[in-house]
């Protein structure tokens, strides 16, 4: 085994042996992300539901369904992304992960970040957003714009489940995914 899948390999039992907060006590499985692990774009939602944790992957449900079709559109491949959440674990009833859940479980993302060394970040809907870009970010006034941050380009978008009870969002996230599509493009050909 090489350096980087040695450590993915041990990345992946600490997420599994993780109680740092209440959500593990009642998951089936810990979610921690598909895709390509050397890709330069990350997509970051908020945490699992309940297809989610019954496969141990994230955003297979609806909402993924949703974002699948808005990646592919937007000429983006699974080759090209890694998909991840803030939360690891499935919060009860599909409820908002709590700030002190989603304190407990940045390191994790953090770890990531450093295993994968994306260059461009898509944060889906306000979880993401406020943990990754800004706490006090309210999604409607800052998505669609690049916010750079240590040389990582961010960009805020609502999350597909929003889209799922508001329509009317469905062509901001296309624009949002096709302007981060754009850049990984400009970044390949640089
Ligand atoms: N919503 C998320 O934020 N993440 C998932 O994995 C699924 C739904």
């Amino acid at each position: 085994m090489n350096d980087i899948d040695a450590k993915w390999s041990e990345f992946e039992t600490q997420c599994k042996l993780c109680n740092l907060c209440e959500l593990s006590k009642q998951r089936k499985n810990v979610v921690i992300g598909r895709g390509n692990k050397n890709a330069k774009l990350l997509f970051v939602g908020e945490g699992p539901g309940s297809q989610e944790d019954d496969q141990g992957l994230p955003f297979v449900g609806q909402a993924g369904q949703l974002l699948n079709l808005a990646i592919t559109s937007c000429g983006l491949t699974e080759n090209d992304l890694y998909i991840t959440n803030v939360v690891k674990c499935r919060p009860p009833q599909n409820r908002t992960p709590l700030p002190i859940e989603c304190a407990a479980c940045l390191p994790h993302l953090r770890m990531q970040f450093s295993l994968i060394k994306p260059k461009i970040i898509v944060c889906l809907g306000a979880i993401a957003t406020n943990a990754l870009i800004d706490k006090d970010a309210k999604i409607s006034q800052i998505r669609g714009n690049w916010i750079e941050k240590k040389g990582i380009y961010f960009m805020p978008t609502f999350h597909p489940a929003a889209l799922l009870r508001d329509e009317s969002k469905k062509m901001d996230m296309w624009e949002d995914i096709k302007k981060a599509q754009l850049k990984l493009e400009e970044m390949n050909n640089a």
